[in-house]
């Protein structure tokens, strides 16, 4: 650790994207911080989610090289000045970022925090500085960049974790399993009786499934087309599965539902399902778009869309609950992830594209 001025400098490795598709290459770099509202954590271990693949296949190489990486789970090791609700040592789940200071963040709805984009997607403080930029490259993905040996987060995106569970298994609860499970439990409140179909059922939608069991949904109905896939999901709650490859989805819908589902958790992204699941819903039903990549809806009688992002969860509230119905065997979210070492990024993020992995977990460091 070096001091410049009274600026810490400190020397990270990070998978760093610089072209599209990939591959990550990772490299050493130099992180300023924390400041005094941050805190620096060591990155034991981070998810890869579909978010972090989508923007890699999608970037602009002309665009400044960035960390990406947002289910990330470590150990405290410095806090600024006026952190007050984690020290040093200390276990963290990362999560989404928020601004904390808009109506919506002040209301509890940090979900809906009206600078939500920036914060998350803007690889960047909300003030528009940039940790990494002594090294040319841009971090606070998600309020964090977790591929990468430490991140600076901040009390608004952590949640301090029991020592005593396996940090690692934790990591995908800050994206992936907050948003599959928070849609079905506290976006549509779903609950005994309710018929939930899940269309994808990758790690989204595998926790909706789990939710959908917890909270006593009948018919859970998972849609995939992916055998192994579709299998885990009747394990892990789902009443019936269909293979969209196989079998009309719309007339097996009706057979076991009668008139529709009252809720449909679209995970997949492509717009013939997504029109697929506005017809396969009943009079009152609602589909709950978790890819904020709806096309042209047209709506009958009382249906309703709704744009879901993180499942409506506050992360310190929210993960604390998983953590319990993971410990009492509810929320097996362990049965799907499959751990990498760091330098087998690449690895990971091909084996998740072609489906072969439905979680794949980096392991950065020891606990
Ligand atoms: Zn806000």
């Amino acid at each position: 650790m070096a001091h410049h001025s009274d600026v810490q400098v400190h020397k990270i490795q990070a998978a760093v994207l610089r072209k599209k598709g990939g591959p990550l290459n990772i490299e050493s770099l130099q992180m300023e911080g924390p400041r005094d509202d941050e805190v620096l954590v060591r990155i034991v271990a981070s998810g890869i989610c579909r978010t972090d693949i989508d923007i890699c296949e999608d970037w602009d190489s002309a665009n400044t090289p960035v960390v990406l990486g947002h289910e990330g789970a470590g150990v405290v090791e410095q806090v600024g000045k006026l952190v007050k609700g984690v020290k040093q040592g200390d276990h963290v789940v990362l999560s989404y970022q928020s601004c904390g200071h808009c109506r919506q963040c002040r209301s509890g709805h940090p979900t809906d925090c009206s600078r939500f984009w920036e914060a998350n997607f803007g690889f960047e403080r909300l003030d528009g500085s940039n940790a990494m930029q002594r090294s040319g490259v841009r971090g606070h993905f998600f309020g964090q960049s977790s591929f990468a040996t430490h991140a600076l987060a901040t009390e608004r995106n952590l949640v301090k974790v029991p020592k005593d569970l396996p940090l690692e298994m934790l990591a995908p609860l800050g994206c992936g399993m907050q948003t599959g499970a928070g849609t079905v439990m506290n976006s549509l409140k779903a609950s005994k009786g309710s018929s939930i179909a899940i269309f994808g059922t990758g790690a989204v939608g595998l926790a909706a499934v789990m939710a959908a069991r917890i909270v006593e949904a009948n018919p859970i109905i998972g849609v995939d087309i992916k055998p192994r896939r579709l299998e885990l999901a009747g394990e892990l709650g789902a009443t019936h599965v269909i293979n969209n490859r196989l079998d009309d989805v719309n007339s097996r819908i009706t057979d076991i539902t009668g008139s529709g589902v009252d809720y449909l958790v679209e995970t997949t992204g492509d717009w013939r399902m997504q029109l697929l699941g506005i017809g396969v819903l009943n009079s009152h039903g609602t589909l709950a778009d978790l890819t904020g990549r709806s096309g042209t809806y047209s709506l009958t009688e009382g249906r309703k869309i709704i744009g879901i992002i993180q499942g409506d969860a506050i992360p310190q509230r929210f993960i604390p609950k998983l953590i319990t119905l993971f410990q009492e065997g509810e929320f097996p979210f362990d049965r799907f992830v499959k751990f990498y070492d760091f330098n087998e990024v690449n690895q990971a993020i091909a084996d998740a594209q072609r489906g072969d992995t439905i979680k794949p977990v980096l392991r950065i460091s020891h606990v």
